[in-house]
């Protein structure tokens, strides 16, 4: 494996925004596994295919083929061919993202894919199950959290800077009851890797949080150094 840094933890913690800015720091690729799940989610939706429909879904998970690319250093998602990023940030993509992400045949097959990535490549990797399922070896794990409040208000701001319109009551629920989904699925549940480093972002700027993570990074590929350090 390559070098690897895993960020995990609920919608709205900062992932994101976090791991692309580290990931331009160290030189590094950042891989949204969110948005893969979302334009599984999206290929389901396009269907017809109820979320609940797991037989149906099991089925056709196969037939559909999440890549991803880089075009100007940013990630590209393309579903059976198709460049679908620009669809992939609503809420009804990450909601149907969240309920079909339940399916094992789904997330197999992602969990694949991601792991050929890392191999090559050094990542940043976001997602629910990067400490605890995708990369186990990552070297540096982080769960990033924040309050529910908090993170709504940020899923709001970033769907107003689109020109999107929010409903901060409705996102604040939408995001609690993704969080339960999350971390209650019988498949890769949403949980903190007993090595991964708890980061709570509620009170913190995105720089403060990128720098805590590259310091805990750098300390990590230099334990030689640390212990000199310790001794003198
Ligand atoms: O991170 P994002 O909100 O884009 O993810 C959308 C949904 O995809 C999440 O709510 C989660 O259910 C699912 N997901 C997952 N495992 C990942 C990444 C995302 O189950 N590694």
């Amino acid at each position: 494996m390559a070098a690897a840094i895993a960020i995990d933890g609920p919608a709205g913690a900062g992932k994101s925004t976090i791991a692309k800015k580290i990931a331009q720091q160290l030189n590094m690729i950042y891989v949204d596994t969110g948005a893969m799940y979302r334009a599984i989610g999206l290929y389901f939706h396009r269907l017809g295919v109820a979320p609940e429909d797991g037989e149906t879904i099991g089925r056709l998970a196969q037939q559909a083929e999440v890549s991803i690319a880089y075009e100007g250093g940013k990630q590209q998602v393309y579903l059976n061919g198709e460049n679908v990023t620009a669809f992939l940030r609503t809420e009804e993509a990450g909601n149907m993202a969240s309920a079909v992400s339940v399916y094992p045949q789904v997330r197999q097959m992602l969990v694949r894919q991601q792991q050929k990535l890392a191999a090559v490549r050094d990542v940043v990797m976001d997602g629910r199950d990067i400490g605890t399922v995708v990369l186990p070896k990552a070297d540096v794990k982080i769960f990033l959290t924040a309050s529910t409040r908090v993170r709504a208000e940020r899923r709001c701001e970033d769907l107003k800077s689109r020109g999107l319109p929010c409903d901060m009551e409705l996102v604040e629920k939408d995001i609690i009851d993704r969080d339960w989904r999350d971390t209650h699925r019988a498949e890769s549940p949403l949980r903190q890797a007993e090595d991964a480093v708890l980061v709570d972002t509620s009170d913190m700027t995105i720089d403060q949080v990128a720098d805590r993570i590259i310091e805990i990074y750098r300390e990590r590929q230099r334990p030689a150094a640390k212990t000199e350090k310790k001794e003198a």
